[in-house]
């Protein structure tokens, strides 16, 4: 399928005018599609397997910003800490110290979002708002984490047709957002994203206060798992 380049530069354009930032989500896509898209100036990508992003990273410009979107188990976090750009599924202090690890071996300080489960649906992923509290304030004691750098939340509403119910999704993650920044990062400008908003409800998500969108099929068409 190829890439939808109209829905794209709309998508962009307005998203560029509210100073969000679009994560184009590659994962399942060939590099041609990648490279179309980086050619028409998109730096930003996102995937969500580490083999596929390891694999498809040596094959396309270097200064492309690579968006890790999935689950990280700490053993993988080797093989794309030399290049990630940010990694938004943040979700326990363990994994945040093996990111700081390997952010260490390569002298890079490495960009973090922590993954908030704000929806309704039972998902193994992502941090409630007192495990939220309880981490930033253990990293607030700890101060060998020099090379992480936590830059925001992320969160994914439930896969729902409601759009009452993702907007109250979003609102909320919006306000712990709010709390946390003032609470814990109030001198630090670095916290300053919040990833929320995929095809099916970026609308509401920007609505909501989203900086951050992460798109894959309204730009590269369905993904076929089956190939
Ligand atoms: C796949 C994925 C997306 C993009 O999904 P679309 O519905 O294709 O836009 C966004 N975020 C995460 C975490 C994903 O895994």
């Amino acid at each position: 399928m190829p890439v939808n380049k109209t829905t794209y530069r709309e998508l962009n354009e307005s998203l560029r005018l509210k100073r969000i930032t679009l994560v184009a989500v590659s994962k399942t896509k060939p590099v041609e599609d990648i490279l179309e898209l980086y050619n028409m100036g998109h730096p930003d990508f996102g995937e969500n397997y580490v083999q596929e992003l390891a694999g498809k990273q040596p094959q396309l410009p270097e200064d492309i910003r690579w968006h890790y979107i999935g689950h990280l188990q700490s053993n993988k976090v080797k093989y794309i800490a030399a290049f990630v750009h940010l990694i938004h599924g943040v979700d326990s202090l363990k994994l945040l110290k093996e990111i700081n690890k390997q952010g260490a071996k390569y002298n890079r300080k490495i960009s973090c979002l922590l993954q908030m489960h704000i929806a309704k649906e039972e998902t193994k992923f992502g941090l409630d708002e007192q495990e939220l509290h309880q981490m930033l304030a253990e990293l607030h004691e700890s101060d060998e984490m020099e090379f992480v750098a936590v830059c925001g939340l992320m969160g994914m509403a439930s896969f729902t047709e409601n759009s009452t119910q993702v907007r109250e999704e979003f609102r909320n993650l919006k306000k712990i957002f709010d709390d946390v920044k003032e609470k814990f990062f109030y001198h630090d400008d670095k916290f300053s994203v919040l990833s929320m908003g995929m095809s099916g409800d970026y609308a509401v998500a920007v609505e909501e206060g989203s900086t951050m969108v992460r798109i894959g099929s309204l730009i590269f068409g369905e993904r076929n798992y089956a190939k």
